[in-house]
């Protein structure tokens, strides 16, 4: 039986990335995943900037750059008769994240490169070929009861906390007796992903294909590889869906047989759901346990890195002592609101996309003739109530990553850490006599230079210094130098060993 601070079960992309960030905080964890290879076909294709400087925080930016693709001509939606409906719109420069805001990938090279990367924390240890099928939580922890699905020989784990990363149909949800608030949307997609043998005139961007009579999702990925998402209709037979002679005609006026290899096809049903409960004293749920959504923004993945992301901080605070319990808290009531805002989002544009009846889809296209095509971008809400300034507006938003003088991305610079932006006109008053708190080492001082982004942006918040937390969203900002004396009691109180 072994003995660990956290259990993870489940290491897909969510487990995978909160087991690396975990293991840089030099946690002990234990991740138990059910498969013994990285699950080789791929769901997800696209991600967002923010989810690319979290894998930046891995130390993963050059790996994963190499294997995907930045996607600068963003997501149009077309009707039958080729009217763009709706725009999600590119960029062809890095964003505020630091990064480009769209890439295109292949979910199974991402996966192997976040395992890859768990071989340099020697306090991760991976099992795989191991399903968790009993969890028993007490007041001081959680016994897994788990199975080696190779010999069927069981063992027992014993962890401070267990955070089930364990995807849509959740055994850690499950035990903490989480029901789903259903936002509206389930329907059932085929996908196909093939590739192509050569260079076709596909488009570069995402075709949403607003068409009642078939709509489909058509991703230009990365290298040859392309999708093709085809709702499934009424009628149709289930048993054929994956069949060649099924979907061939539907892809024929982009693709033919002769053009390209199937990688697989594969129906789905898309759910739009939220967990109601996220935590139950020592059992946590995160990514796709806590909550699915239909991948019109291509954006559930991406939902579950912010998760992980949210909790590892506040894991490690709690776990060294640093922090009380409760902080762990913030977590669910922090990104429940946050997820719920890009699942909405994504269930009207299934509801835009998915109009199979011609003539409301005639009505649509003429709503949208009469007032022009919508250009729309990613939410970028704010954190729900938790560990921040919360009386301050701009608190519980993400920040952007600068640049900084020497050519180092920012967040480069703080690890994880907290960080303190300073204005270089005031960078004289944060003293450790003053401020102690704020002095420490896991606070990373950066000055912001006259004239630079990063004092442009504090000066178009009126302030003079923003006190990030390790995640990046801003706990909060010091308008005036005498307000450098609540960030330093914030911090004090949250971060004070318990
Ligand atoms: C067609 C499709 C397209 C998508 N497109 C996008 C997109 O473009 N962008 C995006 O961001 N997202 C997209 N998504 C969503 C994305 O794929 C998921 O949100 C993401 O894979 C969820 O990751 P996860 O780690 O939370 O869960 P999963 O990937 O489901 O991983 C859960 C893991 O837990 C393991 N497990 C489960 N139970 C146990 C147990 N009892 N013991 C041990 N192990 C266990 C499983 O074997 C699995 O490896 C798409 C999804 C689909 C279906």
């Amino acid at each position: 039986m072994s003995d660990v601070d956290v259990a993870l079960v489940g290491l897909g992309p969510t487990g995978a990335t909160l087991a690396n960030l975990l293991g840089a905080y030099g946690i002990s964890t234990l991740v138990l995943e059910r498969d013994t290879q990285v699950y080789p076909l791929p769901r997800a294709v696209h991600f967002d900037g923010e989810t690319m400087r979290i894998l930046q925080s891995l130390g993963l930016q050059h790996a994963v750059q190499a294997i995907s693709r930045p996607g600068t001509q963003g997501m149009h939606f077309v009707s039958s008769t080729g009217q763009t409906l709706l725009v999600r719109q590119g960029s062809d420069h890095p964003g505020p994240q630091g990064h480009y805001n769209n890439w295109y990938f292949h979910q199974p090279e991402l996966e192997t490169l976040l395992r890859q990367r768990l071989a340099q924390h020697p306090n991760v240890h991976v099992q795989l070929g191991h399903e968790v099928q009993g969890l028993t939580a007490d007041a001081h922890g959680v016994t897994l009861e788990t199975t080696d699905l190779s010999n069927g020989q069981t063992q027992r784990h014993r962890a401070q906390y267990v955070v089930g990363c364990d995807g849509a149909r959740s055994a850690v949800r499950h035990a903490i007796g989480s029901d789903m608030d259903d936002r509206g949307l389930k329907q059932a997609w085929l996908c196909l992903d093939v590739l192509t043998h050569n260079e076709l005139p596909l488009p570069a961007y995402t075709v949403q294909w607003c068409d009642p009579q078939r709509p489909m999702t058509i991703v230009n990925k990365t290298g040859k590889r392309r999708r093709w998402e085809i709702m499934v209709l009424p009628g149709d037979d289930p048993e054929q869906l994956t069949q060649p002679d099924f979907y061939w005609p539907l892809v024929a006026r982009w693709i033919t047989p002769a053009q390209a290899t199937v990688e697989r096809a594969a129906a789905y049903t898309f759910h739009s759901v939220l967990a109601h409960t996220w935590q139950n004293q020592r059992l946590i749920i995160a990514g796709d346990a806590a909550h699915q959504t239909p991948p019109f923004l291509g954006q559930g993945m991406c939902a579950g890195l912010r998760d992980a992301a949210n909790l590892a901080w506040k894991l490690h605070a709690v776990l060294s002592g640093q922090a009380h319990p409760d902080l762990l808290l913030t977590y669910g009531s922090e990104r429940m609101p946050h997820v719920r805002e890009f699942i909405d989002l994504a269930v009207r544009l299934g509801a835009i996309i998915q109009e199979t009846d011609p003539e409301r889809a005639r009505l649509r296209d003429a709503t949208f003739a009469d007032q022009g095509a919508e250009i729309f971008a990613f939410p970028q809400p704010r954190l729900g109530p938790g560990a921040y300034l919360s009386h301050q507006p701009h608190a519980g938003t993400v920040a952007p990553q600068f640049t900084l003088s020497q050519g180092q991305l920012m967040d480069d610079v703080i690890g994880h850490r907290f960080a303190l932006l300073v204005a270089a006109e005031h960078a004289q008053q944060v003293q450790s006599s003053r401020y102690p708190r704020l002095c420490q080492a896991d606070v990373a001082q950066l000055t912001a230079e006259l004239g630079s982004p990063m004092h442009q942006w504090l000066a178009a918040h009126q302030a003079c210094a923003a006190l990030l937390r390790p995640d990046r969203y801003v706990a909060g900002l010091a308008h005036q130098p005498a307000e450098l004396a609540e960030l330093e009691a914030w911090l004090a109180a949250l971060l004070t060993p318990k």
